[in-house]
């Protein structure tokens, strides 16, 4: 059971170890973030008679999460009872910087239509790529004064899960997915940032665009023929 999609907030819990392997240790329940759509995997603990196993990594496949603990660490054994925590700081910072990848998707699709390409992020940091062959003057300096006035409007960040044909009616999302979710897919997971930026995302993300702080348009990078990298920060 995915714990951190219903609840980002959630830091420490308690757990079954069902399975023990090469490939990882899979718990029954489990609110480590295994990775993906840009976001990087938790890290964390588990502690359990006394023992802690350090995870540095998870990763998912179609069923279960898998929990890479250090290489030193012993592994508990299937059927034990563990506890759970997630390194908060690390977890936290991750919110932040998701969610203000967001905001700045909203942005930039409000203000200038452009389609964005890809995106990555680590704790604080983030990049966004897009096609923008003319560069408008002042346009890094826009850019940030609206994100930091979305923040500051402290626009509610909702998780909500829907039925695709509801999801791609959204044109938001239609454009953003074009054909990189399997159509087989019943349920969408949209995250909201209410009347700002809808899309379809299965990342933890902060409830409101306050909580993100600050965020700092470091530069805008030309990668030729109109392929811009737009860099950001978030200070502190
Ligand atoms: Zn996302």
């Amino acid at each position: 059971m995915r714990l951190e999609l219903a609840d980002a907030t959630l830091r420490e819990w308690d757990a079954v170890v069902l399975a023990s392997t090469d490939d990882g240790i899979v718990l029954d329940r489990s609110a480590f973030f295994p990775g993906g759509g840009g976001q990087p995997p938790d890290e964390g603990v588990l502690v359990w008679g006394g023992v802690q196993t350090r995870i540095v990594g998870a990763r998912k496949t179609e069923d279960d999460v898998y929990l890479i603990a250090a290489d030193d660490d012993p592994a508990p054994p299937p059927g034990t009872a563990v506890r759970g925590a997630l390194d908060d700081e690390r977890r936290s910072a991750l919110m932040r910087t998701h969610s203000a990848l967001h905001l700045l998707n909203g942005v930039v699709y409000r203000d200038y239509r452009l389609p964005v390409t890809s995106a990555d992020m680590k704790p604080l940091e983030g990049r966004m790529d897009f096609d923008l062959p003319e560069v408008p003057a002042g346009f890094k300096e826009a850019i940030e004064a609206a994100c930091n006035a979305e923040i500051a409007a402290d626009r509610r960040i909702e998780v909500r899960e829907v039925p695709a044909t509801e999801a791609f009616a959204i044109e938001q999302v239609a454009v953003a997915a074009r054909d990189l979710l399997p159509t087989r897919l019943e349920q969408v997971r949209l995250v909201d940032i209410v009347g700002l930026d809808v899309e379809a995302d299965g990342g933890t993300h902060v409830a409101s665009t306050k909580q993100i702080g600050r965020i700092e348009v470091v530069k805008i990078e030309n990668k030729g023929k109109g392929f811009r990298r737009l860099r950001l920060r978030l200070p502190g």
